[in-house]
């Protein structure tokens, strides 16, 4: 069985859009503008509509079965607004998202977005992650750690600030991706350097603070390869030495995954080679960042599963436990219930 860790609904109605666009509107006017949750009227024809020539479609010419999936992640935009609208929104998001789960569960898993709000401690999170879970059978959910959309004005991820959220995350039993959204600062392009950046810095926090020996039990996955992590291994481990930490792989690597959202055959290959097949997790962020065909080789540059079974040097054993078992052990809530 094949599941891909990394989807995001970014092929959603109009009418999703439209809502957002009637909040942005309504902070124009005040900025302080306190939203009501409101309605957004979308019919189930309109879902199925929305994934049958996409992400279903490509589920199964790619030859995937599941994919474990949340709202579209650029556009969370936790910095949009304040509590109210990153509430309200989020909220209808993930609503979307259990719609999806419940037409097609045996082809999507649910993983929550969270109402995070610049300056806004992420206690006010752990309702909206606890009804995903509790209620709407969510296995996981994705952490912002810049909710300033590129300016990180809030704590490192290893600050006691996060804990509280941390400590239900540990109860729930679910994992977390480490996933920023758009940026806002001019400085940065969302998906080329903004979340691989991120992806690199949540490394680095995760590194240089005690997160996982207070909270032995966390996973964090972190995405589109682990950003410049793998590549840069070396350069990690030996700042690890400088600085007395213990060896990464005490550190860190019983607790960190890195998926495969790398885009190109030389890329996984080194993915695979540095980091232990146990800590990798197959995914494809499938009609994402990058949805254009590679004219080197004449296929889409996301169809990421293409590259792990073209990889020589890793085990048929090894490449299973990507595909499956791996995934099933870090998202400890899926149930697979394949007809
Ligand atoms: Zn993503």
């Amino acid at each position: 069985m094949i599941i891909d860790c990394h989807g995001h609904y970014t092929t959603a109605p109009q009418e999703l859009t439209d809502y957002r666009d009637q909040q942005i509107a309504d902070l124009a006017e005040d900025p302080l503008f306190q939203h009501t949750k409101g309605v957004i009227s979308i019919t189930d024809d309109q879902i199925r509509e929305s994934l049958e020539g996409a992400q279903l479609k490509l589920q199964r010419e790619r030859g995937t079965d599941l994919t474990i999936f949340s709202p579209r992640a650029s556009r969370m935009a936790h910095h949009i607004g304040n509590e109210s609208t990153s509430k309200y929104w989020t909220e209808h998001c993930n609503e979307m998202i259990y719609r999806i789960t419940r037409l097609y569960p045996n082809n999507f898993a649910g993983v929550a977005q969270l109402p995070q709000t610049p300056g806004v401690p992420p206690t006010v999170c752990i309702a909206e992650l606890d009804r995903c879970v509790n209620e709407l059978g969510f296995i996981g959910c994705n952490l912002n750690p810049d909710p300033s959309g590129g300016y990180w004005t809030d704590p490192p991820l290893g600050d006691r600030y996060w804990y509280p959220l941390y400590e239900k995350i540990v109860e729930l039993d679910v994992p977390v991706m480490i996933h920023v959204s758009a940026a806002c600062n001019p400085c940065f392009h969302s998906t080329g350097s903004h979340y691989l950046g991120a992806d690199t810095t949540a490394f680095m926090q995760a590194m240089t603070s005690d997160l996982f020996k207070d909270f032995p039990t966390m996973k964090f996955i972190i995405p589109h390869g682990g950003g410049a992590v793998p590549y840069h291994w070396g350069r990690f481990r030996g700042l690890a030495d400088m600085m007395g930490r213990p060896p990464l792989q005490e550190l860190l690597l019983d607790n960190v995954y890195f998926d495969t959202c790398v885009y190109h055959q030389p890329g996984i290959d080194l993915l695979l080679k540095v980091i232990p097949a146990k800590n990798i997790l197959f995914g494809s962020e499938m009609i994402g960042a990058v949805r254009g065909i590679d004219p080197e080789t004449g296929y889409y540059f996301d169809d990421t599963k293409r590259y792990i079974d073209e990889c020589t040097q890793v085990s048929d054993e090894d490449k299973a436990a990507i595909f499956q078992g791996n995934i099933q052990e870090v998202f400890s809530r899926l149930v697979l219930s394949k007809e």
